[in-house]
């Protein structure tokens, strides 16, 4: 099994040490060709709006629309998420549409640009430790969205951050930048299970 990181810009290194820690066989995708070769795919966190150009500009969004359409899994972090997603709050951008999502950018605000806070997940018998960088939530979600994490803000709010479509999963946050592998792993299982 192969999986590919979309390394147009963004944390896709962090992405691609994270995967060989456990040992998983990964390289860099730029073009359709290198996507042709993986069974998965990671987009990293970065910014949606020019991983969107920089897709558009190299005939990527197409093919990678055509794969998950396949069955192929993906796993989107932060801008990654905001990339798989179907729409944004705010103005238009090139965005995958294949995660049923609507996700607001930048929601934690200016004064909470960047944080961090121990997750509960569901699935997972301890908590995450995640790292939240100028990072979206999700507003509104399809029926066939599963919420796997949520935040909760002072008023009570509660906003998913981690989510599953079938074989799509999409955080807010950044597991790559921490040292632990378990959402990763949760990817990858899932890969093998398919
Ligand atoms: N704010 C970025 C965006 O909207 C996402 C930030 C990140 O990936 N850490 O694209």
């Amino acid at each position: 099994m192969t999986v590919g990181v979309l390394a147009l810009q963004g944390d896709f290194r962090e992405h691609i040490a994270m995967l060989r820690s456990i040992d998983v066989d990964t390289y860099e995708v730029r073009t359709p060709e290198d996507l042709e070769r993986c069974d998965a795919l990671v987009i990293p966190g970065g910014e949606s709006t020019t991983i969107g150009k920089l897709a558009t500009r190299y005939g990527l969004i197409e093919p990678i629309r055509q794969r998950c359409e396949d069955g192929m899994p993906m796993f989107g972090t932060c801008a990654g998420m905001i990339f798989l997603a179907t729409a944004t709050t705010g103005g238009f951008q090139p965005q995958l549409g294949v995660l049923d999502a609507a996700v607001e950018r930048n929601a934690f605000g200016r004064q909470v640009d960047s944080f961090e806070a121990d997750l509960t997940v569901s699935g997972l018998e301890d908590p995450i430790h995640a790292v939240f960088i100028r990072a979206p939530w999700i507003d509104k979600i399809g029926a066939d969205v599963e919420v796997l994490a949520s935040v909760t803000e002072p008023g009570g709010a509660v906003h998913p951050v981690l989510v599953r479509q079938g074989r799509i999963l999409a955080s807010s946050f950044h597991p790559e930048l921490t040292g632990d592998t378990r959402l990763h792993q949760l990817f990858v299982d899932s890969i093998a299970s398919g």
